[in-house]
C-alpha cells in the first residue's frame, strides 16, 4: 500500500511512455521552456549511485555482488536478478519506491512556477501515481522504432530489448490510458515542433 501524495496546486502533467520512445527527449525540451521536471527514473538513479541514500538497504538486502567497487549499484547484475526472480524486483522496490515518492512530494512541495512534469516510465504497470496528474501524456512510437533506437544508445543486444518491451504495458494499454499523446515517430526536428505545441497548450491550462 503506498502512502497517498498531495496534490500540489499547480498542473502535474504525467509523462511515460516504453524504453526508448522518447521521454527524456521531451521532459528535456519542456524543462527548457521553464517547467519543473521530476523524473522517478532520475531519483531511483541518485539514490542507487556510489554512497546512494538506498545504497546500505541494498548491501544488506542483495549482499556485496550487489555493489559495484565504487559503492554504486551494480546495474547490470540487479537487472538479470530481478528478471530472473520476481521476488527479489519486489524486494528492491520495497526499497526504493518509498524514498523515490517522498523525494517526489518533497519537489512538489516547493512548487512550480509554469507546471510540473512527473515523468513515471511505468506509469501503467504501477499503483499510485495517475491520481497525481492532471493530464497523461504518452510518448509513443512503433516497437521497431524503439528496438532500434534502444539498440543505438545503450549497445544492448536485439533480444535484450524486446524482454524488456515485453515486460512493459503495451502500447495500446498506455494509448488507452493517455490524455494527450506525441507521436514520436519521424526525426528531432519534428518532435520538436511537437513539444513545442504541447508546451503551448499545457500553458493555458496551468
Ligand atoms: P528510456 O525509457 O530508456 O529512458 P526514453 O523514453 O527516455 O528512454 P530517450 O532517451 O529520450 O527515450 O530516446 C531514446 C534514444 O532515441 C535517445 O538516444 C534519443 O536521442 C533518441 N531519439 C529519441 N527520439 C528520437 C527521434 N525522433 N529521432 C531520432 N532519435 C531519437
Amino acid at each position: 500500500m503506498h502512502i497517498a501524495l498531495k496534490k500540489p496546486k499547480q498542473l502535474v502533467v504525467g509523462l511515460t511512455g516504453g524504453i526508448g520512445s522518447g521521454k527524456t527527449a521531451v521532459s528535456g525540451r519542456l524543462h527548457d521552456w521553464g517547467a519543473t521536471v521530476i523524473d522517478t527514473d532520475e531519483i531511483a538513479h541518485s539514490l542507487t549511485k556510489a554512497n546512494g541514500l538506498a545504497m546500505p538497504d541494498i548491501r544488506k538486502a542483495f549482499g556485496e555482488e550487489a555493489v559495484l567497487p565504487d559503492g554504486s549499484m551494480n546495474r547490470d547484475h540487479m537487472r538479470a536478478l530481478v528478471f530472473k526472480e520476481p521476488d527479489k524486483r519486489i524486494a528492491l522496490e520495497k526499497i526504493l519506491h518509498p524514498k523515490i515518492r517522498q523525494l517526489v512530494q518533497l519537489k512538489l512541495n516547493a512548487g512550480a512556477p509554469l507546471y510540473f512534469v512527473l515523468v513515471v516510465p511505468l506509469l501503467f504497470e504501477k499503483e499510485g501515481w495517475g491520481e497525481l496528474m492532471d493530464e497523461i501524456i504518452v510518448v509513443d512510437c512503433p516497437v521497431e522504432q524503439q528496438i532500434q533506437r534502444v539498440i543505438q544508445r545503450n549497445g544492448w543486444p536485439e533480444a535484450q530489448v524486446r524482454a524488456v518491451i515485453q515486460n512493459q504495458a503495451t502500447r495500446e494499454k498506455r494509448l488507452a490510458g493517455a490524455t494527450k499523446v506525441i507521436e514520436n515517430n519521424g526525426d528531432l526536428a519534428e518532435l520538436v515542433k511537437k513539444i513545442d505545441f504541447m508546451h503551448q497548450t499545457l500553458i493555458k491550462k496551468a
